[in-house]
């Protein structure tokens, strides 16, 4: 295991380490209070017992969300009596810290991110050229010399999961705990802090495909999500939310007014398969999902994103290909499929397709009017591919 670089500035300016002190200096008798992920009501819940007046909530809000502070210190519009008052209190910042990062040869930069009670959570930051998918992601360094970031963060909503899909190396965690929707907003912030966004001027998206499984944990998430967009200011329309085929989830989602785009893991043409690869299958089929999906109302130009890891001879044959063909035509949805190439794990019994296998299942795809996308494997080498995240547990 490879230690982070402490000499680099990103990883040790995060406002993290202050905090973990402010934790550590804080009355042993006293809960440790998050600030960090709390929405407009409940800061002002929060500030309610100081008797302070209401517009010192918007002034926390605007410290935690729009400044990133690293501590209440930091947030100066506050008198400072207050904000001992606070910390007093049992209150501090509370936003995660990078405490281990990992880099990879593409650009891509995988972290371990602390929450408050010695887990950790993944996150990953995917650097774009402007030349998009084509970019190798060696024109990352300048990028970042002339100030301006094109990149999408793959954000973690659960420690470990409970899906069991049998390809995937988080499944062998199984589900530890929810995130708060602190630490899953608070995984974005810490990673925009180390890489110096500014939210306007540089194009950010945000992927829920790391650990876990968001519609597992859906309140949370959901919350995060309203923090993202109403505080921190990244528009939905820049975000894909990830599900392994929770119908209940996919349901509550349809009914939601600010909502991420979604992306519905298939990974197989028929039941049978996707009942050995993801045992979920059994409890939702994917009849049933396809019905939820249908429930969600989609935007204008707007497609369901489907998801396909294919995996050498199990689910990437032309044969499998024409039923997923037919699969889409019967579903009569807008839908992409995005295909992955399987991304190896230790002990994980399956192996790559073919590069062979993958250009003919696209091709066949595209023939028959499906559109299709080859997601190119980021930060393979440092773990940061699809599935991956979490061997450091391993090791
Ligand atoms: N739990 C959610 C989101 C996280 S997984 C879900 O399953 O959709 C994100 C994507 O990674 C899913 O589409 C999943 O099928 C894919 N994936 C999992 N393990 C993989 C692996 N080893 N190689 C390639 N993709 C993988
Ligand atoms: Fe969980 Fe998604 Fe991995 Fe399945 S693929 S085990 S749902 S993280």
């Amino acid at each position: 295991m490879r230690y982070a670089d402490t000499t680099d500035p990103g990883i040790t300016m995060t406002s993290g380490r202050n905090n973990l002190y402010s934790i550590l200096d804080a009355p042993a008798q006293l809960p440790i209070r998050p600030l960090f992920g709390l929405k407009n009501e409940q800061l002002t819940e929060a500030l309610a017992e100081f008797s302070a007046p209401a517009y010192r909530a918007r002034q926390l809000a605007h410290g935690l969300y729009r400044d990133w502070a690293a501590s209440l210190d930091d947030i100066t519009t506050l008198p400072k009596s207050f904000r001992e008052q606070l910390a007093q209190a049992g209150y501090s910042i509370g936003l995660p810290e990078i405490v281990e990062t990992f880099k990879s040869i593409d650009g891509t930069e995988r972290y371990l991110i602390a929450t408050g009670d010695g887990q950790t959570v993944e996150t990953v930051w995917m650097p774009e050229g402007d030349d998009g998918e084509e970019g190798d992601g060696s024109q990352a360094g300048d990028e970042e010399a002339i100030g301006h970031h094109d990149a999408t963060i793959c954000v973690s909503s659960q420690i470990g999961c409970a899906v069991n899909c049998q390809f995937c190396l988080t499944a062998k965690l199984g589900i530890i705990r929810n995130l708060t929707p602190g630490e899953i907003a608070g995984q974005v912030v810490a990673v925009l802090k180390r890489h110096g966004v500014q939210i306007g001027r540089d194009r950010i998206n945000l992927v829920f495909m790391g650990m876990g499984e968001p519609f597992l944990n859906y309140d949370a998430f959901m919350d995060a999500v309203r923090l993202l967009v109403g505080e921190i200011g990244i528009a939905e329309s820049r975000m894909t939310v990830s599900t392994s085929g929770i119908v209940p989830g996919i349901e509550r989602f349809a009914q939601e007014l600010v909502r991420p785009k979604l992306a519905i893991s298939l990974n197989a043409p028929n039941d049978k398969v996707r009942e050995e690869i993801m045992p979920i299958t059994r409890k939702w089929d994917i009849a049933n999902l396809v019905d939820a999906v249908r429930k969600v109302p989609l935007r204008t130009r707007e497609r369901v994103t489907l998801e396909y890891v294919l995996l050498g001879g199990v689910n990437d044959q032309p044969t499998h290909a024409a039923e997923v063909v037919k699969l889409i035509r019967r579903a009569g949805l807008p839908a992409k499929v995005n295909l992955i190439a399987w991304n190896p794990g230790p002990g994980i019994p399956y192996e790559m397709p073919s590069p062979e296998d993958v250009s003919r299942f696209q091709q066949h795809l595209i023939d028959h009017g499906v559109p299709a996308f080859l997601r190119r494997p980021r930060g393979r080498d440092i773990y940061a591919a699809c599935g991956q995240l979490k061997r450091t547990v391993e090791v």
